[in-house]
């Protein structure tokens, strides 16, 4: 089977290998053996994206569980590259996508990760924090602080390098650069866990702990993107009451939520069917389904107006030509004066799906998405 990244969505028959130096380093010091849980040295990084396989598992992560709802989250990355920054506003453009590192310029906060003064409670709804906590002197402190700045329903996407064969989670701090890359693999590693020592410590933080193996993933999805076989995905999560079955859920009151709370914060007129109604704050909202969706082979969306939590019209509508979608996506901020407050996003081939909340000066307008896309 060919490969097929997941967040570029290139082919090729293979991926690039770990560099080889990384091995040789380790061996000059006697580091190893070493059989590591989430690290496909053969095939780990994509020519076109250079994403690493971990990345591309966090994308097949948010594909699975974001795909079937439009939501807003805030978004905060630590130690980011530029990959899943990319992802996020290609794929996701209307989640808010914040980057922390307490030495790399240009980030949003500077910040050490065990002690983000400046980051408020709650204030994210996903934490992804990849290959940073092995470096961190206490990352017991780092784990209550990603657990502080958490949403209530907040998760928390944590991998560090996991050495199959370590019993127990071995650490020290201020040894030598070659003392450090013999027992801990890397110069500036300042431990090695092993499986359970690291999902102990996300417990301990007050987590959840879901360990997302390729099971979880799908064969497909794993042969596509060259996981390993003992790859997994860990995600530490707030309210114990989400596990695998239900993560999707995690985030489903969140687009609803924020439509709301526009509506409620503004006072204005709309018009429903060429009547105006005056002195009600509204929103409008919607979204398309195409093909692969429940209601069957045609697109069909649904516009509501709420008032609050409560839907005050609500509208089912079709579409029976992708083209349609096409022209509402290429032209979403050509409706003159009037504000989309959502772009509409393509969640793959043939897939569309959108939501939007149409503001002009007071007025919130019903739209008619068969007619507004001949305009
Ligand atoms: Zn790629």
């Amino acid at each position: 089977m060919k490969r097929k990244c997941e967040i570029c969505g290139q082919q090729t028959d293979k991926f690039l290998p770990v560099n080889p130096c990384f091995r040789q380093e380790q061996e000059r010091f006697g580091y190893g053996p070493t059989e590591p849980e989430t690290l496909n040295e053969s095939e780990y990084v994509c020519e076109t994206c250079q994403s690493t396989d971990r990345e591309r598992m966090c994308a097949s992560f948010l594909n699975k569980i974001l795909k079937e709802h439009l939501i807003r989250l805030n978004v905060l990355e630590v130690a980011p590259g530029h990959v899943l920054s990319e992802f996020f506003s290609e794929q996701y453009p209307v989640c808010t996508y914040k980057t922390a590192d307490l030495f790399m310029e240009g980030v949003d906060y500077k910040v050490d990760v065990q002690d983000m003064e400046e980051i408020r409670n709650g204030q994210f709804d996903m934490v992804i924090c990849f290959h940073v906590l092995e470096h961190v002197k206490d990352d017991r402190k780092a784990l209550r602080e990603f657990y502080r700045i958490l949403s209530e329903n907040g998760i928390g996407i944590f991998l560090v390098p996991i050495d199959l064969l370590q019993k127990e989670t071995e650490e020290a701090w201020g040894l030598s650069k070659e003392e450090n890359i013999r027992r801990f693999g890397q110069e500036d590693h300042v431990r090695k866990y092993s499986r359970q020592g690291f999902i102990d410590r996300m417990e301990d933080a007050g987590f959840s702990v879901l360990s997302l193996d390729t099971k979880w993933f799908g064969w497909r999805n794993c042969r596509q993107n060259a996981y390993s076989k003992t790859a997994t995905l860990y995600i530490a999560v707030k309210n114990p009451a989400y596990g695998k079955q239900n993560l999707k859920d995690v985030f489903a009151g969140h687009f609803f939520s924020y439509a709301s709370e526009k509506a409620d914060s503004q006072s204005v007129r709309y018009s429903i069917d060429g009547v105006e109604k005056k002195g009600e704050a509204c929103s409008v909202w919607g979204w398309i389904f195409h093909k692969s969706c429940k209601y069957g082979r045609i697109i069909k969306g649904v516009l509501c107006l709420k008032k609050g939590s409560r839907v005050i019209y609500r509208k089912q509508f079709e579409f029976t030509k992708r083209q349609d979608v096409m022209r509402i996506y290429g032209e979403q901020y050509e409706y003159s004066g009037i504000e989309v407050a959502f772009p509409l996003r393509r969640i793959k081939k043939g897939t569309y799906e959108m939501a939007f909340l149409l503001f002009n000066d007071r007025k919130a307008y019903e739209v008619d998405v068969k007619k507004s896309i001949s305009v």
